[in-house]
């Protein structure tokens, strides 16, 4: 496994350090589209965070990442910027697909609600014809039935979920191989310390090769390292100092 540690080295090292090695970069510099931008502009978010600034253009280039900064850093903007992006540039007009291109994966009902409402809101603001829905373990079949009908892009939901999907029929692992594009696990030290570890197989053990797969954290652990080699090639690994 071939990592690239960043900042990693900047451990000790004061704040001025960390701010002299982070050039002031814009969203624009980072490679952002514009309706993303004009987006980031109306929720008055002008400049981006320190993980934003290092996460967003790697992700941009494809690559699989894990990413670790703590609480409050804006980790969120940082996957969902890029995610949005590399849908609108998926030629989606030929033929739609008939499984979300990206899983976004919480640890708690409360997450995802979170998550979704940041990720609707980004899509009404830059006007694309893309729909995000979120799912809770808790719904009834018909209404995980109702949400997947309108064939969403995006799929917010706790792990639990995608096995309940399987096992009612309402997804079928074999449109998530052709589909799926990204999958992200957001705060993913805790997907396993909550009990996930068996939802998240029944993900992993289908998520095709092309797909880019994103590890958000603010803590290293083992559970991390864990849920890294079971889904991540090669990632590029980001890691901020507690200054970021
Ligand atoms: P994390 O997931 O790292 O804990 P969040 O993504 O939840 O952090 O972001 C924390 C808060 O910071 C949110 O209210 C979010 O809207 C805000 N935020 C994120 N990015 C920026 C930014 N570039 N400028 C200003 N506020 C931001
Ligand atoms: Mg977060």
């Amino acid at each position: 496994v071939e990592e690239v540690e960043k900042l990693e080295e900047q451990r000790d090292d004061g704040e001025d350090e960390v701010e002299q090695t982070e050039p002031d970069k814009s969203f624009e510099e980072l490679g952002l589209d514009s309706r993303l931008i004009r987006a980031l502009d109306k929720k008055g978010i002008e400049k981006p965070t320190p993980v934003q600034k290092i996460a967003i253009p790697i992700i941009l280039e494809g690559k699989d990442v894990v990413a670790r900064a703590k609480t409050g850093s804006g980790k969120t903007l940082a996957y969902l910027l890029p995610l949005l992006q590399k849908l609108f540039s998926a030629d989606s007009g030929s033929k739609k697909k008939l499984a979300p291109s990206a899983f976004i994966l919480v640890p708690s009902r409360e997450l995802c609600q979170q998550v979704f409402t940041e990720v609707a809101s980004l899509i009404e603001l830059c006007r694309v014809q893309l729909k995000a829905v979120q799912l809770t373990s808790s719904m009834p079949t018909s209404d995980m039935r109702n949400a997947l009908a309108g064939l969403p892009e995006i799929l917010v939901c706790t792990p639990a979920c995608i096995p309940k999907c399987f096992a009612a029929g309402v997804l079928e692992p074999s449109a998530i191989s052709d589909s799926l594009e990204i999958l992200v696990l957001d705060e993913a030290d805790l997907l396993l310390s909550y009990g996930y570890e068996d939802n998240l197989r029944s993900v992993t053990s289908i998520i095709p090769r092309k797909c880019q797969c994103l590890l958000m954290s603010a803590t290293t652990s083992s559970d991390v390292e864990k849920l890294k080699k079971l889904i991540l090639h090669n990632p590029t690994v980001l890691t901020l100092t507690e200054e970021n």
